[in-house]
């Protein structure tokens, strides 16, 4: 309940428009410990940089919903070209896309725009053996992210995208079960979005137990699973579980953020799992940087004092 107060408490601070524009003029220096820089080539660098640590990237183009046509088709051809750079670059190509930045509810020439340039994305991933998830939003689109996901599946094949269920909704079991036709590949998180108490579990001990429940069924329904999270005990757990049902390392892998317990990132690729790094890059850093600062209240002096001190 404190961590739910903590986050709508931030959350709410950094939606006003006057510390938006504090924090994006004097911030960029502090949001740089969870953002690989703002440009492609950056980025790619930062993936290199892990490998060497035996950790694999997921590539993020930050950017959110955009409200116009052209802004939408212009992102989704970003998303194309750091496919093409990433391939140049003898990097493989896995994305993560929020639908929203992509059109996702725009109709154009009577077909949502979400799930047109979606399927161009997939598309160029596919082209270059590569892997598409698209990240879940806030609960409003969730029924249309998996419905959009369900015909990309179908067209593409589960080996090249997957998406993502928030242990925080009580909708996510049923969702995850309606979902084993496809042996879907899922990435399981908490969620990381302020949410009303009707739909999202308030109390933090029930959002875990649920984190839980989702990683075992879907392994147990024999499905590849992302376990994205950097809490210890339910790693610990996952490794524990894992070890009891004679379920592979080859059958999930470990998710961490950019900038967020690298030594625990480090130390899983060590021991031999598969462990993947969510690096995000580009300009539009500030929502996905509000989330990182509203998950943890150290966080907040430590934005403080990197902008005192400039
Ligand atoms: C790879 C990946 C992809 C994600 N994709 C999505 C998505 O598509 N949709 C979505 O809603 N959410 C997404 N999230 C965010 C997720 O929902 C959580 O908000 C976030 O992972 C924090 O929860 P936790 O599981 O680490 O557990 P928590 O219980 O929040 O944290 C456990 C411990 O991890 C450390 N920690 C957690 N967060 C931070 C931080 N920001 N800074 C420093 N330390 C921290 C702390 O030590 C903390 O005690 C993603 C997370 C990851 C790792």
């Amino acid at each position: 309940m404190i961590d739910q107060l903590y986050r709508k408490a931030v959350l709410t601070v950094a939606g006003q428009k006057t510390i938006e524009h504090v924090v994006r003029s004097r911030g960029w220096g502090v949001a740089q410990r969870f953002v690989a820089g703002e440009s492609v080539q950056t980025a790619l660098g930062a993936v290199q940089e892990l490998r060497r640590d035996g950790i694999l990237g997921n590539l993020d183009l930050l950017g959110e919903f955009v409200a116009s046509p052209d802004r939408a088709n212009e992102f989704a051809d970003k998303v194309l070209n750091l496919l093409d750079e990433a391939h140049a670059a003898g990097v493989p190509g896995y994305v993560s896309v929020k639908l929203s930045s992509v059109g996702q509810g725009q109709t154009v020439a009577g077909a949502d725009l979400g799930l047109t340039n979606a399927r161009r994305i997939v598309g160029r991933a596919k082209q270059y053996g590569g892997f598409v998830c698209l990240d879940m939003e806030d609960h409003p689109r969730v029924d249309v992210t998996l419905s959009q996901f369900r015909t990309l599946v179908g067209e593409f094949g589960a080996a090249h995208v997957g998406t993502v269920l928030q242990s925080y909704l009580y909708r996510s079991e049923a969702d995850r079960a309606a979902l084993d036709d496809l042996h879907p590949n899922l990435r399981i998180v908490k969620g990381a979005y302020l949410e009303p108490e009707t739909v999202a579990m308030p109390d933090k001990a029930d959002v875990d137990a649920s984190y839980r429940r989702l990683v075992y069924a879907h392994l147990s329904a024999g499905n590849y699973v992302n376990v994205a999270t950097h809490d210890e005990s339910i790693i610990r757990d996952v490794q524990h579980y894992v070890l009891a049902h004679g379920i592979s390392k080859d059958a999930f892998e470990f998710q961490m953020l950019y900038g967020v317990r690298r030594d625990l990132q480090r130390q899983l690729a060590a021991e031999g799992y598969r462990v993947r790094a969510y690096i995000p890059y580009g300009r539009d850093w500030y929502p996905y940087f509000s989330r990182r600062i509203a998950e943890r209240p150290a966080n907040v002096m430590f934005v403080l004092r990197g902008m005192l001190r400039g």
